[in-house]
Order: C-alpha cells, then sequence, then structure tokens
C-alpha cells in the first residue's frame, strides 16, 4: 500500500513536471543584435526536446517589449498575459523571439537605459525568458558583430567571453544586463575574478582611473582573507557626466549570478571616489548570500561594518577614522526614533528605519568579530572564507536562521546564533557599552578615544590592521 502510494505519487509529479514545461536537459540560448543594436534576437534551443509549458521574464509588463515570436515544427509558441506559452520542442528545435532593445532601454526610469549607437542597459527581466526552473547544463552564447559586447551575470564558460553557463536562480531574482560598444575587462585576482564594464557616455571616461579605482577596493576586500568570496563577479559601472558626487548609487543583485551596479559622477575628483565608501559596501556584500527581505538587517550591517574596516586595512581610512565613522554610524542608528519599540526583524522585513536596520547590523558584527577574536581566538573574516569556500556561490536564498546556524558549526562556536536571536528580537538600538568597553573605544567631546589599557586593546587594533592571513595569501599572488 505505501509502495503503491510512492509510486502514484512519483507519477503525478513527472506528469506535473512535463504540463509545467520542466525541461528535463540543458537548453541553448543564442542571443543576436539586429538593426544597428535596436532589436535582439534569441533563439531559444533544446537539444534534448522541451515539453509543452510556459516561458515567463520575471516581470509582467515585458511582453510590451516583445517584437515577433515563431518555432519550429508544431512548438507554435505565443504571447498569452503574460507569459509565452509553447507545445513543446523536439529534440534539436528551436523558438525564437525578437525584443526592442531601444523601447526597453527608454523605459529605463533614470533614463540611463539606452544610448543611440552606443549602448542598451536593462534588467534580465525585460527580455530573459526562462521556464520556471533552468535545467542543469543550460548554456548561452553571445553572436555580436565585431565592436559590440555584452555584459551578463552568467558564468563564463570559456576564455572568449561570449559563452556562458547559466545558474538555476530564482525567476524573482533581478539581474543586469547591457548590449554595446564597449569591451569586457577582466580583472584576476586570487579566488576570483570581476568581468568590469564602463559603460560609453556622451563625454569621453577616465578609463584608468576608474579602473584604479576598482582595483583599490577590491584589494582592501582580499584583506579579508586574501582571497575574493566568489570566482565570478559582474561589474557594471555607469558614468554620470555633470554629477559631483563620487558614487551616489550603487546596487547588488544576484539573478542569473553575482553582480554589482555602480553609478559614479564624473566630476568628482579621484580621490573623493576612491575614498568614497560605496564601492567597498557594495563588495561587502559578496561575502554572504542573498538573506531575504528578514535578514537584511545581517547583509546590510555586514556591508556597513565591512565598508570601513576594509577601507582602514587597505590604508584608504586610518583606524582612527574607521571607528569614528563606525560610531557615527552607530549614533544614527540609535537617534533613528520611527521604528522604536517595534522588533528589529519586523523593521527589516517592511524595509523601514533604514539607519537602525544597517547599524544595527553593524554593531552584530562588531559584537561578534570581538567575541570570536577575545574568547575563541578566530576572526569575522575566517569564518566567512569558511563560509565562501564551501556555499558561494549560493543560487537559492539562506534564512538568517540557517545562515548563523552555519557560521556557529563553522566557527565550532554557539556565538552566532543566540546573538541572532537576541538581535532580531529587540525593540531598540543595541547597547555597545560593554564592547566599547573591553576595546577601549571612548567617545570624547570631538572625536574618539583609544584607551591602550582596556582589556582587549589588542583586539580593537587587530581588526583594522591586515591579518597575518590576508598578508601571507597576497604575497603568494604577487609571487606566482
Ligand atoms: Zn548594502
Amino acid at each position: 500500500m505505501v509502495i503503491d502510494m510512492a509510486s502514484r505519487i512519483a507519477f503525478w509529479l513527472g506528469l506535473l513536471a512535463l504540463l509545467s514545461g520542466e525541461a528535463q536537459a540543458g537548453l541553448d540560448y543564442t542571443l543576436r543584435l539586429h538593426g544597428d543594436g535596436t532589436e535582439l534576437a534569441v533563439h531559444l534551443c533544446a537539444p534534448d526536446g522541451l515539453a509543452a509549458g510556459e516561458l515567463r521574464s520575471g516581470d509582467r509588463d515585458s511582453t510590451r517589449w516583445l517584437l515577433a515570436i515563431d518555432g519550429d515544427g508544431s512548438s507554435r509558441p505565443r504571447r498569452s498575459g503574460e507569459r509565452i506559452v509553447h507545445s513543446g520542442l523536439s529534440a534539436g528545435q528551436c523558438l525564437r523571439y525578437r525584443v526592442d532593445l531601444r523601447s526597453a532601454g527608454r523605459g529605463d526610469r533614470y533614463g540611463l537605459g539606452w544610448r543611440d549607437d552606443a549602448y542598451a542597459m536593462l534588467r534580465l527581466s525585460d527580455w530573459f525568458w526562462r521556464p520556471q526552473r533552468i535545467p542543469a547544463g543550460t548554456q548561452a552564447s553571445v553572436a555580436f558583430p565585431d565592436g559590440w559586447s555584452a555584459s551578463l551575470p552568467w558564468t563564463p564558460s570559456d576564455a572568449s567571453g561570449r559563452r556562458y553557463r547559466i545558474p538555476d536562480t530564482p525567476r524573482s531574482w533581478e539581474g543586469f544586463s547591457a548590449f554595446g560598444r564597449f569591451e569586457e575587462r577582466r580583472l584576476d585576482y586570487p579566488g576570483g575574478r570581476l568581468r568590469v564594464t564602463l559603460l560609453p557616455t556622451t563625454r569621453p571616461i577616465p578609463t584608468p582611473a576608474l579602473l584604479r579605482w576598482l582595483d583599490l577596493n577590491t584589494r582592501a576586500v582580499l584583506t579579508s582573507s586574501g582571497r575574493l568570496p566568489l570566482a565570478d563577479a559582474q561589474v557594471l559601472v555607469v558614468p554620470l557626466p555633470g554629477v559631483r558626487s563620487p558614487t551616489p548609487w550603487g546596487q547588488v543583485a544576484r539573478g542569473g549570478g553575482s553582480a554589482l551596479r555602480l553609478f559614479t559622477g564624473l566630476d568628482a575628483s579621484e580621490a573623493e571616489r576612491n575614498e568614497d565608501w560605496t564601492l567597498s559596501h557594495e563588495l561587502s556584500h559578496l561575502f554572504h548570500p542573498y538573506l531575504g527581505d528578514g535578514g537584511r538587517w545581517l547583509s546590510e550591517g555586514l556591508a556597513s561594518y565591512y565598508q570601513n574596516v576594509l577601507r582602514a586595512r587597505a590604508g584608504i581610512l586610518t583606524p582612527e577614522r574607521a571607528w569614528s565613522k563606525l560610531d557615527a554610524g552607530f549614533g544614527r542608528g540609535h537617534d533613528e526614533r520611527s521604528t522604536r519599540g517595534q522588533r528589529l526583524s519586523e523593521v527589516s522585513a517592511g524595509y523601514r528605519g533604514t539607519m537602525r536596520v544597517y547599524w544595527s547590523g553593524a554593531a552584530y558584527w562588531l559584537e561578534a568579530d570581538a567575541a570570536l577574536r577575545e574568547r575563541h581566538g578566530q576572526s569575522l573574516d575566517a569564518v566567512l572564507e569558511r563560509f565562501a569556500e564551501r556555499h558561494l556561490p549560493a543560487y537559492q536564498t539562506w534564512s538568517p536562521e540557517r545562515f548563523t546556524a552555519e557560521l556557529d558549526r563553522l566557527a565550532g562556536t554557539r556565538l552566532f546564533v543566540p546573538m541572532y536571536q537576541r538581535y532580531a528580537a529587540d525593540t531598540r538600538f543595541p547597547d555597545l557599552d560593554d564592547t566599547y568597553r573591553r576595546l577601549g573605544i571612548g567617545t570624547g567631546i570631538q572625536r574618539l578615544r583609544s584607551d591602550p589599557n582596556a582589556p582587549a586593546a589588542a583586539i580593537r587594533d587587530a581588526i583594522m590592521a591586515r591579518s597575518p592571513d590576508s598578508v601571507r595569501a597576497a604575497d603568494a599572488a604577487v609571487a606566482r
């Protein structure tokens, strides 16, 4: 009876997968440009066939940019509401669609998505139509004319820069893409590479200065363990002519792979851009998996803590400046009154109380790092390195409970989970008095004072100093 029921369930699940268009083997996407870069032609082929089903882009409005759909044999792909439905592909058959890049790019709400004869910058959900699950082995090829390139989050699968493996990230995870007259540069570091695109704009862009800015801040990340936490990341830089702010906006995306998008003002000086916190903040997000809305305080907290610690270690800030920036952040978090009385986890999930969310999170990581070093002879850098080795890149959401439990397991501690529970339930800004006292950090009238005789003064100094591991790894990388 039990066996009978199990086989029936297996039968129905199989039928369900077939009906929902789940493919069992990898798919092949090919991207081509038409009409001087105004149209993208996508061929989706199924070397092993594809059961009848549907494709979606993740954005119900992106059917607006579809120009034409057709397919081989009896596949009959057609638009149906916010989907492309099809009757299945036999082995080797393809379906094709074309996307109006110019209209989609012009739909960008900041007016930065399209420049004639230069580039289109789009969200993946503007044009990438896919089944619910992307089958293992799915690949993409970019067949563009000479002088045209793509910036995509997918993982390059050979040295050409034109073939990719497409990982199965959730369709709700947004990604960045750009197609145009630019070149993608590869910056290699121990542990991984950044694929960098500097989008062309109306003015000549200071390419060497922008690459130095990326390199300086990436080297700051290397002060953690000597290695990048990820083998591959897409970096899309959008230069803004006439803007004085060095980096007014930056963001991380996880759809299709790990990516950073950075908007940088071309009227900022190189020194201002290099010192700015945004790039080190966004790069620090590469140390953790996506933690969901409820874990936003942990992820933003980690980036807010590391943006200062890493810059101090790289010599961009003095340790004193880094401590006083952390202290100022804690002050802003403490002073945010709008969400007092509400639990941090709820405020975080509800996208409220930005200062409280970011700086409560930074307090969490400072307290954890200090405790790891003082009581367990370890460091946050080393624990996150172990996490990255085992679990990054992560193509699914990690709940904050699972993430902190795994950090405790990797460190052999009972530290991250109890602290997580205490912080998440807290209705006020965390009390850092004890951590400050042990580290010997005191706030004076004008500036932060460091007490050389505090019980954990050496740990305070070590947090802002390059770890011996990172120095060794960096030396080894140079020697190679
Ligand atoms: Zn952030």
